[in-house]
């Protein structure tokens, strides 16, 4: 596969195009603090050009049959899985996440979603209702037209395709805008559409700034369809501007995800699981459990068990094999985090493990950006590092006393998205899973995820669901047709 991958240009009508200003971005490897590539700088003209291109793709795509788009959508997963290894290694440069979970986690689950949504389309269902014997109903789920997908930078590939997949899956026509921190797998995604033969003008992507290119196409009043996933902040600005031309929106946001570990847990299991839902992609993952909550008889246990094991986790360069922390994305993402350990300390917590910037893994890695895994404890539930999101390798744990002052714990954050329960008593389990106010709730378990369940947010965590049914059905515009009998 051809990459071009010094210099990212955008993907309309099916070729690589320059930005109309020419200008372009410098593309930073988290792990160096270096630039190794650059990406088109474009702006609300590059997507008027797009926009025209998905237009006219529209016509003939959301006309072809559903087993036709499907093969597309199969040719691509394939295309994926033949270059599993360029793909986890340009993620792991673009976003300094160990390459072991590019490999494992990311790049595979972009097949998935490919996969998914070209078999998915094949076994919809429509609705028909009958009224006695006046009419019948039934209900035609139509493409919506022009979709605009943006997506942050922590799982680029994953939750770009995690879009794309559904909106061309079902008819409509796609302009991507991936962050413009992590542009590389999005523009190896365009060679792969051009390589299955994608047709023109299906498939665009734009690279370039949310100011420019993000608020361009919230803006533009023939993108009708807006998927944005992101932080919270920026998701109220699409709300804004999508709202006075009655867009149909879904919001991925931010969370501030509880992880509560009963003392009748599996001790080995729930530690295991804390580990990885705390520090995966250096606590990356809006998922994230980063803030845990203990039975107090269980406390001191697991906190010293919960120190032992992160100690352990091995911090180093990301193209290492052996890595199981990477980089953190960026200067301003690193200083935010150095910005709330600071503020825990001010708040009254604890540094228990961590708390600042560890030895560099090799002269590769002089000028990266890393912090190392960090465990606070002694804080109040309800301080401002317990409450908003900080988004790297940073957790707090607290102890709680029964299940109704956990859930109050839980739920004391304007956030939510998800959460862990651990604990060996199932009628607990579904009481607490009952009772927390998030989009998910895992119980003896974290980032296992069903393709077919909806997904998402409540409270700000999001607005929306995507996921399976959730997802054709939000790129598909539901129609009545209601025929006297
Ligand atoms: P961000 O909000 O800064 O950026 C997300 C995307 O929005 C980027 O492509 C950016 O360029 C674009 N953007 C910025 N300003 C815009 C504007 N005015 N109009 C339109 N687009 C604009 O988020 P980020 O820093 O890239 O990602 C981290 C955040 O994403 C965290 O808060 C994390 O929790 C959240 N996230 C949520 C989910 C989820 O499924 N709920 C998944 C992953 C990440």
């Amino acid at each position: 596969m051809r990459i071009e991958s010094s210099q990212m240009r955008n993907f309309i009508n099916g070729e690589f195009v320059e930005p109309i200003n020419g200008r372009y971005l410098d593309n930073l490897e988290p792990a160096t603090g270096k630039p190794y590539s650059q990406a088109a700088d474009s702006d609300a003209h590059d997507v008027d050009l797009a926009v025209t291109a998905a237009e006219k793709a529209f016509v003939d795509w959301s006309k072809k049959p559903a087993t036709e788009r499907s093969r597309f959508l199969l040719r691509i997963a394939d295309l994926i899985e033949r270059d599993l290894e360029k793909f986890s290694r340009a993620e792991s440069i673009d976003t300094g996440k160990p390459i072991s979970l590019a490999r494992s986690l990311d790049i595979p689950r972009a097949v998935a979603n490919f996969r998914f949504f070209a078999t998915a389309i094949l076994h919809t269902e429509s609705e028909a209702h009958i009224t006695d014997n006046v009419a019948f109903n039934y209900t035609l789920r139509q493409p919506r037209g022009i979709a605009g997908l943006i997506s942050p930078w922590n799982l680029p590939l994953y939750l770009l395709s995690w879009k794309i997949a559904p909106a061309i899956a079902t008819g409509n026509t796609a302009i991507a805008k991936p962050s413009e921190l992590t542009p590389m797998t999005a523009y190896m995604l365009c060679e792969i559409a051009r390589e299955a033969g994608l047709p023109n003008g299906v498939l665009n992507v734009v690279h370039g700034t949310g100011p420019k290119v993000g608020a361009a196409i919230t803006a533009h009043p023939k993108i009708t369809t807006i998927s944005f996933t992101g932080g919270t902040v920026t998701g109220r600005k699409v709300a804004e501007a999508c709202a006075p031309l009655f867009k149909k929106v879904s919001l991925e946001l931010g969370g501030k995800n509880p992880n509560i570990i009963f003392a009748d847990a599996d001790f080995d299991a729930a530690i295991t699981g804390s580990v990885r839902s705390s520090f995966a992609n250096q606590g990356q993952i809006c998922l994230c459990g980063s803030r845990v909550f203990v039975e107090r008889s269980a406390y001191k246990n697991f906190v010293e068990r919960f120190i032992e094991r992160t100690a352990q986790l091995c911090l180093g360069d990301p193209l290492d094999e052996k890595t199981e922390q990477g980089a953190i994305v960026n200067k301003p993402q690193l200083d935010k985090i150095k910005f709330y350990v600071d503020l825990a300390q001010k708040e009254g917590g604890k540094i228990a493990l961590g708390g600042s910037a560890p030895q560099l893994p090799n002269d590769r890695c002089r000028e990266g950006y890393f912090f190392q895994p960090t465990v606070i404890t002694d804080l109040p539930v309800s301080c401002r590092t317990n409450r908003e999101e900080i988004f790297g390798p940073v957790v707090t744990i607290t102890p709680f006393d029964n299940e109704e002052e956990v859930i109050g714990y839980a739920n004391d954050t304007d956030y939510g998205l998800a959460s862990s329960v651990w604990t060996q008593n199932l009628n607990r389990a579904h009481r607490v899973a009952e009772k927390i106010h998030t989009g998910t709730v895992w119980v003896n378990c974290w980032l296992l995820r069903d393709l077919r369940v909806p997904f998402g947010g409540m409270k700000q965590s999001g607005v929306g669901r995507e996921g399976g049914e959730e997802a054709l059905r939000f790129f598909t515009e539901p129609k009545n047709v209601c025929i006297a009998r």
